[in-house]
């Protein structure tokens, strides 16, 4: 029996306490639509996967949602929000969603979001914890950052588990990316060896869309339509000019998804970049001779560049986050200068506009599709935490929401498939070539 997936939910106890939701609402009314444990979400649909020789865990993601009962009392539960990472549009309305579910469907009172990150966290930052309540959240998702601010470094398992303790905090929200999930899942590992009964719910953050098992993460959306205006602008810029160029760079660390999707919502991108297709820049196939020949036919272009396209033709930065994150060199501003030092160099007048719209993107407040996305993780973790579930992630898949283990979550990163039917759609909206390296650099590979 193959491990490659196992979809299993850890719980830190059984639940035995009638969930206090059917009578939340103000009328009385039933309104829960409980979800049996034993409701799956399979994990792929295409037929030819094999499914009848798998056990359950290997192939289906149990069903998000409110169960009919409960391993908490309301009335014992101190519950902790954090955010880590970078900005990214819908931190706020996953922290509103999560609070307005714990108060008003659990009638949980204590709610406290820690600042800063897993930093918040640290004895030695002295940052107190915020009180949380509907009123403070009531407004927050009209405005983009989070309220409780982010940070990268602090993930001191031990210090974590020793301030959890110290608050009596018995459930914990992270929302975060990669890195946030597996310091999360550290976390769990450590409140185990401590035998504790604490229960860690992760909403995950990317704005690249790079974590596994999730359809899209939130932010993407409102990303992509940003990153939209962006090209518009740099199109418009374009075509005003002789041999005009617009050159805009987007988020995409290691998967190229915003930019491809950008190309496709714009048409107006002619080369799209990304971290998963290496390109070169001179040569008969190179960026430098395509964008010459594009200027020749239609005398205008944009390019769309994901910040971690092309990091082999860069200097290594050599650098770190806190976070221990690689820093990345500029592949924006390094194609700007290489661009237009190619064109003065053949006699030819460059005419390009450099646009980076990245940390407006990151800072900007969700669109509603983002929003009500939000909303609907936010209220799904809670369901989650308070069954006892732990170590998972809260995940949309094939249109339900879904647990998802958080070792599966990170195990491998989601990347765009240079193979996969989005990339071969990108090629024909551009219509650039299939490969911008020479046939020796595929034969050195
Ligand atoms: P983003 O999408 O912005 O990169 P992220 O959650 O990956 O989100 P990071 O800054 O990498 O952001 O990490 C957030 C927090 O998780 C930081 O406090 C960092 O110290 C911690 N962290 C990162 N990677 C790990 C890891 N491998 N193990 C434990 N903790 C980690
Ligand atoms: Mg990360």
């Amino acid at each position: 029996m193959s491990n490659e997936f196992d979809f299993r939910i850890k719980k830190i106890g059984d639940c035995k306490i009638p969930s206090p939701m059917p009578f939340s609402n103000i009328q009385g009314d039933r309104i829960a639509n409980f979800v049996r444990d034993d409701q799956y979400v399979l994990h792929s649909v295409i037929k030819g996967d094999n499914q009848d020789k798998k056990n359950v865990y290997e192939y289906a993601l149990e069903m998000a949602g409110p169960r009919e009962k409960v391993f908490f009392n309301p009335g014992h539960i101190h519950a902790g929000i954090v955010t880590c990472g970078g900005l990214c549009p819908g931190l706020n309305g996953v922290i509103r969603a999560i609070v307005r579910t714990l108060w008003q469907r659990y009638n949980v009172r204590r709610i406290s979001g820690v600042q800063y990150g897993y930093v918040g966290f640290m004895p030695e930052s002295n940052l107190p914890v915020k009180t949380l309540d509907p009123d403070i959240v009531d407004d927050i998702h009209n405005m983009g950052g989070s309220i409780l601010g982010s940070a990268r470094g602090g993930s001191d398992v031990i210090k974590i588990v020793d301030a959890l303790e110290q608050l009596n905090m018995n459930m914990l929200f992270t929302i975060g990316g990669d890195g946030t999930q597996r310091c999360a899942l550290e976390v769990t590992e450590e409140i185990e060896r401590r035998n504790l009964k604490i229960t860690v719910v992760g909403v995950p953050k990317t704005i690249d869309n790079d974590i596994s098992f999730i359809d899209k993460s939130f932010g993407f959306d409102t990303a992509v339509s940003k990153a939209e205006a962006a090209v518009h602008a740099a199109h418009v810029e374009a075509k005003s000019a002789i041999d005009g160029m617009g050159l805009v760079k987007v988020m995409g660390r290691e998967a190229g998804f915003i930019a491809a999707h950008t190309t496709l919502a714009t048409s107006d991108v002619n080369f799209c970049l990304i971290p998963e297709v290496p390109f070169r820049l001179d040569g008969e196939r190179g960026l430098l001779k395509q964008l010459e020949r594009r200027l020749d036919r239609r005398k205008h272009a944009v390019i769309l560049v994901a910040e971690g396209a092309g990091q082999e033709l860069l200097k290594e930065t050599g650098e770190k986050d806190p976070s221990g994150n690689k820093k990345l060199a500029d592949i924006g501003l390094f194609l700007k200068d290489s661009i237009i030092s190619h064109f003065k160099s053949i006699g030819r007048e460059a005419n390009l506009k450099y646009i980076d719209p990245s940390y407006m993107i990151r800072a900007s407040k969700a669109n509603p599709n983002d929003s009500l996305y939000c909303a609907r993780l936010g209220a799904n973790a809670v369901h989650a935490a308070m069954t006892g579930r732990t170590a998972m992630l809260i995940s949309e898949w094939n249109n339900c929401f879904v647990h998802v283990p958080i070792q599966m979550a990170v195990s491998k990163k989601n990347r765009v498939d240079p193979e996969s039917p989005l990339w071969r759609d990108v090629l024909e909206a551009t219509q650039q070539p299939i490969t911008m390296m020479d046939t020796a650099d595929k034969k050195n590979k």
